[in-house]
C-alpha cells in the first residue's frame, strides 16, 4: 500500500485535505452478459432515476463555511453547522438559487468512526438527521437531497486496526439514519481507499436509495491515495451496483480530464466529476485560481468526454455553480462510450484491473493462510494467468481479506459453502472471480455475484 503523497495534500484544498490528512497516518436493468470465454457477469448497466442528466450537484460546503461564514478549522464542522444553521441555510439558499438540482447535505464526517477525534461518535445518527433536516429546509422541496458521506480516516487490516465488517457497520448507521430523514439519495465522496468506497456503497445499497461513489486521486500517481488505480476502482464499484462513479476534489477540471479521458471506455455507469477551482491563492484568502466562466468552460471538456454529473468541490462558490447551471441548460450529455470489444471483461484485485481472456491459464487453487506472501510470489512466477484459492473455513476467508493487496493476478475463489463464499467476496478488495463448479446452486451464486459484482467462471 502506498502512502499519501505529500503534493497531494498540499494541492487539494482545504477541509477536504484537512481531514484526508489524518487518514492513515429506480428500477434498474439489469443484464446478464454472457461472453465467449467462459465469463459470466452480472452488471447493472443502466441508471434509471428520477432525473435527467447531465445533472448539477452543488459547489463546496467547508470552503465557503469557513471563509463566508467563519467557521473554525479545529471544530467539528457539523457539530458547529448545528450551531449556526444560518450559515448553512444561507450558501445552500444561493446554490438553490444558482440553479443546482441537488443539495449535498454537509453530513461528509458524521460516521462514528470519524466523529472520534471530536469525541462525538456516539452522535452520529442525531448529527446525521438534524444535518439533513436542514438541508431539506434550505432546498425547499426545489432540489434534491443527498447524504453525504466521506471517509472513515481509519484503514483496513492489516494496515489499521479495524475489521473490513466494522466500517461497513459503522456507514450502515450513517445511512440507515439519512434513509430515515428521507434523502433521495446517497453520495459516497472524497474516497480514499477502495475499502472505505466498497463499505459505504455495500451499506448504502440497503437503503436501495441510488448511491454515487466518488473517489479523490493523486495526480502524481494517478491513483487514489491508497495506490487503487483509477481503472480498478471504476471495475469494482460499477459491477457492485453504484449509480454513478467518478472524482471529486483531486485537481482542477483541466487536471483530471486526463484520468476521465481513460477510463470513459469502460464505464457502464454515468460519470461524476466535482473537481475544484484550481488551486487557493495563498494571498486572497477563499479565492481560486478559475473563476466561474473559465470553470465552466473546463468543465464543459469533461462532459464532452462522457461526465454527466457535475459540480464543484472545495473553492466553487454559488457563482461557479451559476456558471456551471448555465453550461449544462442547452448541453445533452453524451451517451456511455462501450469499449470496442464488449466480450472484454475487467478481474480487479490488488489495486489492479485485469481484463480477463479466452485463454487464460490456472494451476492448482492456494489454500489460505495468514500469510500468504511467498505462496502468492511462487504462483505467479509459475506463469498463470488467474491465482485461484480454495476457502475451506471462516479462518480462510478472512486471511483472504488480509492478503487481498498482494495480488497481482485475477483471483478465483472456490469454496464448497455458500456462507464461506459469500464472507470472502464480502471481505475480498477487488472483483473476484467465482468458481461456478465448486458445487453451489447457480442461482444462489449468480445473487451473491451480483452483490458483490463478482464474476462466475
Ligand atoms: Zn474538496
Amino acid at each position: 500500500m502506498k502512502g499519501f503523497g505529500k503534493n497531494f495534500l498540499c494541492r487539494t484544498s482545504f477541509l477536504h485535505s484537512f481531514f484526508i490528512g489524518f487518514v492513515y497516518d429506480s428500477i434498474r436493468w439489469e443484464s446478464l452478459c454472457l461472453t465467449q470465454c467462459h465469463f459470466m457477469e452480472v452488471l447493472n448497466v443502466e441508471m434509471d432515476v428520477p432525473y435527467h442528466l447531465p445533472l448539477l450537484l452543488d459547489g463546496a460546503t467547508g470552503t465557503n463555511l469557513i471563509h463566508r461564514e467563519h467557521m473554525p478549522l479545529e471544530q467539528c464542522p457539523e457539530q458547529w453547522i448545528l450551531q449556526h444553521p444560518q450559515a448553512l441555510l444561507s450558501l445552500q439558499h444561493d446554490f438553490v438559487k444558482a440553479g443546482s438540482q441537488v443539495l449535498l447535505a454537509p453530513t461528509f464526517q458524521a460516521n462514528a468512526l470519524a466523529l472520534e477525534k471530536y469525541g462525538l461518535a456516539a452522535e452520529d445518527i442525531n448529527l446525521t438527521e438534524r444535518l439533513v433536516f436542514l438541508t431539506k429546509q434550505a432546498s425547499g422541496g426545489n432540489t434534491l437531497v443527498a447524504g453525504s458521506i466521506g471517509p472513515t480516516g481509519q484503514g483496513i487490516e492489516p494496515f489499521g486496526k479495524l475489521r473490513f465488517q466494522q466500517i461497513v457497520d459503522t456507514y450502515r448507521r450513517q445511512v440507515q439514519a439519512m434513509r430515515k430523514a428521507g434523502v433521495d439519495l446517497i453520495v459516497c465522496e472524497t474516497m480514499t481507499s477502495l475499502s472505505d468506497a466498497r463499505a459505504a456503497l455495500l451499506a448504502a445499497k440497503e437503503t436501495g436509495l441510488p448511491v454515487f461513489v466518488s473517489v479523490v486521486v493523486t495526480e502524481e500517481e494517478e491513483e487514489m491515495p491508497d495506490g487503487t488505480k483509477l481503472l480498478c476502482a471504476l471495475a469494482v464499484l460499477q459491477s457492485m451496483g453504484a449509480d454513478a462513479f467518478g472524482i471529486n476534489c483531486s485537481g482542477s477540471p483541466g487536471q483530471i480530464l486526463p484520468w476521465f479521458e481513460k477510463i470513459a471506455p469502460y464505464a457502464q455507469i454515468p460519470l461524476l466529476a466535482k473537481p475544484n477551482p484550481g488551486n487557493p491563492n495563498p494571498v486572497n484568502l477563499g479565492q481560486y485560481d478559475l473563476g466561474p466562466e473559465i470553470f465552466a468552460k473546463e468543465v464543459g471538456r469533461l462532459i464532452d468526454v462522457g461526465v454527466s454529473i457535475v459540480g464543484g468541490c472545495c473553492g466553487t462558490s454559488p457563482e461557479h455553480v451559476h456558471a456551471l447551471a448555465n453550461l449544462i441548460r442547452n448541453r445533452s450529455s453524451r451517451p456511455l462510450q462501450h469499449h470496442p470489444d464488449e466480450d472484454e471483461v475487467l478481474a480487479a484485485s490488488g489495486h489492479e484491473a485485469f481484463f480477463l481472456r479466452e485463454d487464460m491459464t490456472m494451476g492448482e487453487p492456494l489454500s489460505c493462510e495468514l500469510d500468504m506472501a511467498d505462496d502468492i510470489l511462487e504462483y505467479e512466477d509459475s506463469g498463470f494467468d488467474i491465482l485461484p484459492v480454495q476457502v475451506e473455513t471462516e479462518d480462510d476467508a478472512y486471511h483472504l481479506g488480509l492478503n487481498c493487496h498482494m495480488f497481482r493476478l485475477p483471483v478465483l475463489i472456490a469454496s464448497h459453502s455458500f456462507e464461506l463464499m459469500e464472507q470472502s467476496l464480502f471481505e475480498f478488495q477487488g472483483r473476484a472471480l467465482v468458481d461456478s463448479q465448486c458445487g453451489l446452486e447457480n442461482d444462489e451464486l449468480y445473487r451473491l455475484a451480483k452483490r458483490y459484482g463478482a464474476i462466475v467462471y
